[in-house]
């Protein structure tokens, strides 16, 4: 059982204290649970103050070179970053293949970054669930840059643009988005697309792609505030990282102008909240005793067409709402 830190020692910037925390808060087992909730309602008032930033592009695109490179120019700035990563692969198949402190060796050496590899399990709520709070310790330890890493081929991307300020899409020199691999609706939810790999024999159909994606994103609209940016940049060379950068803080300066930074928070905030409202009502009502004995003969109705969906569920919510 992981022991617990003290709020205290988070809001000091205490790196095994923190990586201790996030332990706590992956942890499955109800007493963590407990803990981990009363350390986060310690810790809230000091949330919130960063920009959060989600990474993402299918495998071999660059993800890991970027967040080196990218991260260590932030530092350099002054800024304190924190990477985790949402890794939607099966606890089954195993490893994480994100945030793995060996993809970003220089970066991980650095006093101003902390890396948190990607857990294996899947606790209430799913990875992201333990990503958001997660999130919420880095920032009262004093991390203002936060990325958030994720393969873009699966759903996760959606649960990430949930729970960051600007979303950022690498893209590899060349092919469409759909044989790059990247799910439709993906590329919606970009603020900005960036086509790495933009040196040597790559530079020139970089630039194409990019010119390909920057016609495709003038045709919808976002934002008001804000039009998506496509961008090329070398990863492995560090060429047009500070761009990047750049974009990312002329965001974050329209977003909060507009307001629309704290509201976003705000509505990701009830989005989250709903979601557990629905898992946690869930839960309760798969290990309620009387709904756990009813429900055979329910699906069996159900699946006969004896009975609709919907009156069932009406039937199910009565047993465990009964006295
Ligand atoms: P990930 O799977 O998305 O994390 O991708 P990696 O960062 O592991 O990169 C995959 C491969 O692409 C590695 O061999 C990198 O060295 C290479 N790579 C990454 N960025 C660049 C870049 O900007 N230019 C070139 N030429 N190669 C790159």
């Amino acid at each position: 059982m992981p022991s617990t830190p003290t709020a205290e020692a988070i809001l000091s910037g205490d790196r095994r204290a923190l990586a201790k925390a996030i332990t706590l808060v992956e942890s499955q087992r109800e007493s963590d649970r407990e803990a981990a909730q009363a350390l986060l309602k310690e810790i809230l008032p000091h949330t919130g103050n960063s920009v959060r930033v989600g990474v993402t592009g299918v495998p071999g695109v660059g993800k890991s070179t970027f967040i080196e490179t990218f991260g260590q120019f932030v530092i350099k700035q002054g800024h304190r970053l924190a990477v985790l990563a949402v890794d939607p692969s099966s606890p089954v198949a195993g490893g994480s293949i994100l945030g793995d402190k060996t993809r970003m060796e220089k970066l991980s050496r650095e006093e101003a970054a902390f890396i948190r590899p990607s857990p294996a399990g899947h606790a209430l709520g799913g990875v992201a669930f333990n990503t958001r709070e997660s999130l919420m310790l880095c920032e009262a330890a004093g991390f203002d840059v936060i990325l958030v890493e994720t393969v873009g081929v699966g759903q996760s991307e959606h649960q990430v643009a949930g729970m960051v300020d600007f979303f950022l899409l690498l893209m590899l020199p060349g092919g469409g988005d759909e044989l790059q691999g990247i799910k439709k609706g993906i590329l919606e939810l970009a603020d900005a697309i960036v086509v790495n790999k933009a040196d040597g024999a790559s530079e020139a159909l970089a630039n194409t792609t990019r010119q390909h994606y920057a016609g495709a994103m003038s045709l919808w609209s976002h934002d008001a505030f804000w039009q998506p940016r496509v961008m090329t940049c070398s990863a492995l060379h560090g060429q047009g990282i500070e761009a990047v950068w750049e974009t990312v803080g002329e965001y974050a300066e329209a977003a909060r102008a507009s307001g629309r930074f704290d509201d976003a928070r705000a509505s990701q905030n009830l989005a989250w909240m709903r979601q557990l409202v629905d898992e946690l009502l869930r839960g309760q009502l798969a290990t309620h005793p009387r709904v756990k004995a009813a429900l055979p003969d329910i699906e069996a109705a159900v699946r006969a067409a004896r009975q609709t969906p919907l009156s069932a569920a009406q039937t199910i919510i009565a047993l465990a709402g009964e006295p």
